[in-house]
């Protein structure tokens, strides 16, 4: 079991903590979504915007974004994988992108908000999970660096409105991860203290938010971007993808 991963006395903290546990903080893209399968056609699209239908250029702002065009898939901790629209914005805007900085991320930002959740394929059945988790007494909820209404749209899709009591993206007042703004204000939303709260996700960005924040847990998964050398030095358990997180909480009788 997931436990035998890790030396005993490092096994026996984890149960202490997993026991503490009273809520669940969810990263979106590459933790309850594909990331390579979910934002291909949406960023193959969005560079083709932003260079004014000029394909060489596209290609440029992909790559610039963490785009390898040679496996088809996004580096870890790129700024596609784990930035924010005006973060994109601003590098595609530096390397000639036709319009201004500011149009240009109000064009990205409707672009996700409207094909991100058509596009959208979830990594497991996402209200099959959630259900499960609730029913263990947990309290759920999306910290992502996409926007607010993309995120909103996305819960909306796949029907996950009832089990979700917090979702917050970069443009919703609390900051974008790395920063802890989005896990504190998770925790002020449910009551929570940061100790009885996990963070998952699948890159770097998510594992210091959830530090600096101090939360209980970091758990990576290898379903997005990220591998277990960029989330292992943070993260307290690596799973495959978020499917695992019910066997991690049974070794611990949460
Ligand atoms: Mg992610």
């Amino acid at each position: 079991m997931e436990e035998a991963l890790f030396p005993d006395s490092k096994a026996s903290a984890l149960t202490r903590r997993l026991r503490a546990l009273r809520g669940v903080l969810f990263d979106k893209d590459g933790t309850l979504f594909d990331f390579h399968a979910s934002w291909r056609p949406v960023m193959e699209r969005a560079a083709r915007i932003a260079a004014g239908g000029q394909p060489d250029l596209a290609a440029a702002l992909l790559r610039a974004g963490g785009y390898d065009s040679s496996s088809k898939t996004f580096q870890a901790d790129s700024i596609i994988a784990a930035g924010h629209t005006g973060q994109l914005a601003e590098i595609w805007h530096s390397l000639g992108a036709v319009m201004d900085r500011d149009t240009l991320q109000r064009r990205l930002d409707t672009l996700f908000s409207e094909e991100g959740p058509r596009d959208a394929v979830p990594v497991t059945d996402l209200p099959c999970l959630f259900t499960r988790l609730a029913e263990r007494g947990l309290a759920l909820g999306i910290a992502t660096n996409d926007g607010q209404e993309a995120a909103q749209a996305t819960v909306r899709r796949f029907g996950l409105e009832e089990m979700l009591c917090f979702v917050a993206g970069y443009d919703s007042g609390h900051g974008s991860k790395p920063e802890p703004g989005m896990a504190l204000a998770f925790c002020q939303a449910t009551g929570l203290s940061p100790h009885q709260v996990a963070m998952i996700g699948d890159n770097d960005h998510d594992m210091t938010s959830a530090r600096v924040a101090n939360l209980g847990l970091c758990i990576g998964v290898l379903s997005g971007t990220g591998d277990r050398s960029t989330l292992q030095d943070k993260a307290d358990v690596v799973l495959e993808d978020i499917a695992g997180l019910l066997n991690l909480l049974e070794t611990a009788h949460v």
